[in-house]
């Protein structure tokens, strides 16, 4: 048993409420912290390198449902690096006080993604979008959206052009993703409108590069892991549907340059270079050297017959435009799906 005078001095030497508060929240660091949710992801993680690089702290959520822990596996000891697996469709709670700026990434992003997951894509651009957006009202940080040109849909406008309300069939197979968008737009641009959040989006064209999934289905990486197997590349439809390919790191850097804007409507990010999807498929036969044919089968529903981004809102506004050509930026991808293919077989004969 303590005496009175035991028990009083025992209390003294407790800490302070401010002591305790200073001493169980987190450290505010001075340099700018981030959160970029889909930080495993193929533009997340790439998003995450330029942060870094930039000075940043940064905080990725992923719950790995199309990530890869490969993309960030060079950020383990990092001590501006912190990952969380969640699922940000759930309430996102982050201890931090200082968070600067929120990067909302999270979504399935290929065709076959989100095929086979309607439900978490239609919820992570709904349910993801409100949670992170909740988060940056909360942590009074700007919010960037990552937004798509599967806004205009199957366009009946070429080039697009922001102002373009797109073409959209909201109850085919690609409506899940395409609507769950469009609503993370409409929700986004509510909460900078009534509760005043600086948040940007981003209108992202087909963007390629290292780290995308080899088996995920987009056309770059089917087309370079077919060449390098041997395999037929296998063109949907007639191959003259058109798309335009921006490399990861023009994306990158055009989404940075919004963040640090003080623009609130979309902007497209993408480069303007169109090509037939039988063209790209040529380009790639050529560039890999590679003996494969082409086959030919049915084209998806809904398969947007052109894209094409109009660019003049971002060279107006952030001072970009796309520097890396697609020889270069294709070759690099195809050196990167070459490691990754003799990793996983041996060999890519
Ligand atoms: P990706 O599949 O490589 O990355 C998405 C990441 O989000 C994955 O790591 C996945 O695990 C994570 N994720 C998905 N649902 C989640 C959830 N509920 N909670 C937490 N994490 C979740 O795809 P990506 O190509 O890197 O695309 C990133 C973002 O950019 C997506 O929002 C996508 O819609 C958008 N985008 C990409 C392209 C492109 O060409 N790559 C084009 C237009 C838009
Ligand atoms: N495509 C193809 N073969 C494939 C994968 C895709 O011909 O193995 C076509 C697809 O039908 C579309 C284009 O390539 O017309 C781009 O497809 P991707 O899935 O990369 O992205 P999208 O722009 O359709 O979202």
């Amino acid at each position: 048993m303590f005496s009175f005078n035991e028990r009083v001095a025992e209390i003294a030497r407790q800490p302070r409420q401010a002591e305790l508060e200073e001493h169980f929240t987190m450290p505010a660091p001075a340099k700018a912290v981030s959160v970029v949710t889909g930080g495993a992801g193929f533009l997340g993680s790439h998003l995450t390198d330029r942060l870094l690089a930039e000075g940043h702290h940064v905080i990725a959520i992923d719950n790995l449902i199309t990530g890869n822990v490969a993309n960030i596996g060079h950020l383990a000891g990092n001590e501006n690096y912190r990952f969380v697996r969640h699922n940000v469709s759930n309430f996102i709670f982050l201890p931090e006080q200082k968070i600067d700026f929120v990067f909302h990434f999270a979504s399935p992003a290929s065709p076959i993604d989100y095929l086979e997951l309607p439900i978490p894509t239609l919820k992570v651009g709904a349910l993801g979008t409100h949670n992170s957006l909740g988060l940056a009202k909360d942590k009074k940080a700007t919010f960037v959206l990552a937004s798509t040109s599967e806004c205009y849909g199957d366009p009946l406008v070429h080039p697009q052009k922001e102002d373009y309300w797109g073409n959209v069939n909201p109850i085919g197979p690609r409506g899940v993703y395409d609507e769950a968008k469009r609503f993370a737009e409409a929700m986004t641009m509510a909460y900078h409108r009534y509760h005043d959040v600086d948040t940007k989006i981003v209108r992202i064209f087909n963007t390629y590069g290292p780290r995308m999934r080899l088996h995920d289905g987009r056309v770059v990486p089917a087309f370079i892991g077919e060449a390098l197997t041997g395999k037929p590349l296998t063109i949907f439809g007639d191959g003259s549907q058109t798309r335009s390919f921006c490399y990861v790191s023009d994306l990158i850097d055009g989404i940075f340059r919004l963040a640090m804007s003080d623009f609130h409507e979309p902007v497209n990010i993408g480069n303007p270079r169109e090509m037939t999807i039988k063209q790209f498929a040529d380009e790639i036969i050529r560039i890999t050297g590679t003996k494969s044919g082409i086959e030919y089968r049915p084209l998806p529903e809904d398969d947007p017959k052109v894209r094409q981004p109009d660019i003049g809102r971002a060279k107006k506004i952030l001072g970009w435009e796309p520097r890396v050509n697609f020889d270069e930026g294709i070759r690099k991808t195809i050196d990167y799906f070459r490691q990754h293919i003799e990793l996983v077989n041996g060999t890519t004969k």
